[in-house]
């Protein structure tokens, strides 16, 4: 019986579909016509913090850093719906846990939040890397080891307001690393945004967790998908 069982459970292992791995198919992704350009791999220009004085977190080799307890910054355009592609990097920390491990997070139009965490080999939680925070639990862990750039590419179609009452929730669909973990979810915004309301357009704001996460690359079209 008990070989039978161990037979049974490999035989499982051996035909579930495993979990696609994380790849490298949309790393350095060149930005299209149309595309917004908003980190040349120079300055942060056209980047600002919460209180509206110029963005200072450190910027090098084409690469830009978390300024930690800086605050967040966002860019001075705003969006509606967009396509966004952005690389990002985690630190190694391997005293930290769970929210405390290479914490960031982008937030889309200023409101939702996309989580960026050290979230390598983990079953994927409403918290982790990928998740909507607190909302939208990705459908596999598609992170990479900490200290590798990583990708998302992101597709948001804005929510629609009859003027104060909304018809139509945002919906968006997420790849990291080549992976869809969002197909289509509809999401509603994320506690601590920027603050404006959701049937305007918003920045893409990054969070300053405390943590040295890298960013790079990161461009964005407009849908240009009308009210
Ligand atoms: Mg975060």
């Amino acid at each position: 019986m008990r070989l039978f069982c161990l037979a049974a459970a490999l035989a499982v292992g051996m035909f579930a579909p495993a979990d696609p791995k994380p790849n490298d198919s949309t790393l350095n992704a060149k930005p299209p016509e149309g595309a917004k350009v908003l980190f040349n791999g120079k300055s942060l220009e056209g980047w600002i913090h919460r209180d509206g004085k110029p963005a200072s977190w450190p910027v090098s080799d084409g690469v830009f850093t978390v300024g930690p307890k800086t605050g967040d910054i966002m860019t001075k355009d705003k969006f509606d719906g967009f396509k966004l592609h952005l690389e990002f990097n985690v630190p190694y920390m391997p005293k930290a846990t769970g929210q405390g491990r290479g914490n960031s997070g982008v937030y889309l139009a200023g409101l939702y939040e996309l989580q960026v965490l050290d979230s390598y080999g983990l079953k994927p939680q409403d918290n982790d890397c990928g998740a909507i925070y607190k909302q939208v639990i990705p459908k596999f862990n598609a992170c990479k080891p900490p200290l590798q750039w990583q990708t998302y590419d992101v597709t948001l179609h804005k929510a629609k307001y009859d003027g104060d009452k909304l018809v139509k929730k945002t919906r968006l669909t997420v790849v990291q690393n080549g992976i869809t973990i969002i197909d289509d979810a509809e999401i509603v915004p994320c506690p601590a945004n920027w603050g404006g309301k959701e049937s305007e357009p918003g920045p893409l704001l990054l969070q300053d967790h405390g943590n040295d996460v890298q960013y790079r690359n990161i461009w964005i079209v407009p849908l240009n998908e009308g009210k």
